[in-house]
């Protein structure tokens, strides 16, 4: 029933100063200038896709379709020492030098605005802080609310609308501080997460499970045969799917693979990368809230059966606002205990429920 467990939510207001401008020029003597002069001449706009009204649409269907058993809390920055777990000292030290600024970073879109580096390292703080919560058992489970994402980011590079990788930069502070041996972490976004995965490639403590949209799709890594490397092999495990994978699908992949991988994984806390860009309504993959339900109550039951129940979820990405809002809203309250209804085909149980509107017309005894 909802409200039978406990979940915190991580956010913070600062996050919204993340604004993003995609009207920025681009640093000099960048192939991606031609590429602009192209677009504008051919008079197509632009928006930067991950902008400060994501979070506020999730906030806003929070307030307003509040669940039971969710509270609330604030972040704190990131402090250098955890960013540096995960990320180079030179490549923090640049970031740093744009604090205050407007730039682009990246041939792949990721811009600074003003508050950018700030709202940065507030997004990997409460990433720490979700993982902190449960692990200290604060709470059941805890959804921190991050923006911008984390899981493009790589050691040395922004990418994808990343700064800082908020689940890597968790994972390691759950290794480093809070007694975790070993850290699962799923990505379900429908983008690779090929940032988590170079930063984590070559490690044995954390299995990073990824599954994505398949290549060429952004980023076009995450290929099957990328299995980790070094004391790393085997602790990486990709699962590439076609576009029009739905509900179905998804659990097939998570039953048939990441179950078995957690058994032989044996996790001391897992780690979700939650993007809802795998909804249907944003056009990548093919699935719809009673998916991420069921996604959800799984990763539940894993996190029972291995790791004292410790679960925290990580934002990603997702831009439809809709489905963001409401994958969120789903998410929340499967973790604060709603049953969550059987999947079947698109379209079955309408089907049945017409089946039953419609048989008896074609009976002669009725
Ligand atoms: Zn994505």
């Amino acid at each position: 029933m909802i409200g039978d467990r406990s979940v915190l939510v991580v956010h913070d207001d600062r996050m919204l100063e993340h604004k993003p401008n995609a009207g920025e020029p681009f640093l000099p003597g960048r192939l991606d200038r031609r590429v602009r002069e192209i677009l504008n001449g051919l008079g197509i706009k632009w928006d930067y896709p991950e902008h400060p009204g994501r979070l506020s649409a999730i906030m806003d269907y929070l307030n307003a379709n509040p669940i039971e058993g969710v509270r609330f809390t604030g972040a704190r920055p990131a402090t250098d020492e955890e960013l540096c777990r995960v990320h180079t000292r030179s490549y923090l030290s640049d970031l740093y030098r744009l604090r205050g600024q407007s730039a682009w970073l990246d041939v792949d879109t990721t811009a600074v605005s003003p508050g950018s580096v700030d709202a940065a390292e507030v997004a990997a703080g409460a990433a720490i802080m979700a993982a902190e919560a449960v692990v200290n058992g604060e709470a059941e489970s805890a959804f921190a609310l991050c923006r911008p994402p984390g899981h493009h980011a790589e050691p040395v590079r922004a990418r994808g609308f990343c700064l800082f990788n908020n689940v890597a930069i968790a994972a390691a502070h759950a290794r480093q501080k809070l007694g975790c041996e070993r850290v699962m972490i799923l990505d379900w976004d429908a983008h690779h997460g090929n940032g988590t995965q170079s930063i984590f490639y070559a490690s044995s403590d954390v299995l990073f499970v990824d599954t994505h949209r398949a290549a060429p799709f952004y980023p076009g890594t995450g290929l099957l045969e990328e299995v980790g490397a070094g004391l790393g092999e085997g602790t990486t495990v990709n699962i590439p799917l076609p576009g029009d994978t739905g509900n179905l699908g998804m659990m097939k992949a998570l039953e048939d693979i990441l179950v078995p991988a957690t058994q032989w994984f044996q996790p001391d806390l897992i780690l979700v990368s939650a993007g809802f860009d795998p909804h249907r309504l944003d056009l990548c993959l093919n699935l719809t809230y009673d998916g991420f339900r069921n996604m959800t109550r799984l990763m539940q039951d894993l996190a029972e059966t291995h790791c004292n129940g410790r679960l925290a979820f990580v934002l990603e990405g997702g831009y439809h606002l809709e489905s963001l809002s409401q994958g969120v809203h789903a998410v929340l309250e499967t973790l604060a205990g709603a049953d969550v209804p059987p999947l079947s085909e698109a379209g079955f149980s309408e089907i049945e429920a017409a089946a039953a509107f419609h048989l008896n017309a074609f009976r002669d005894d009725y």
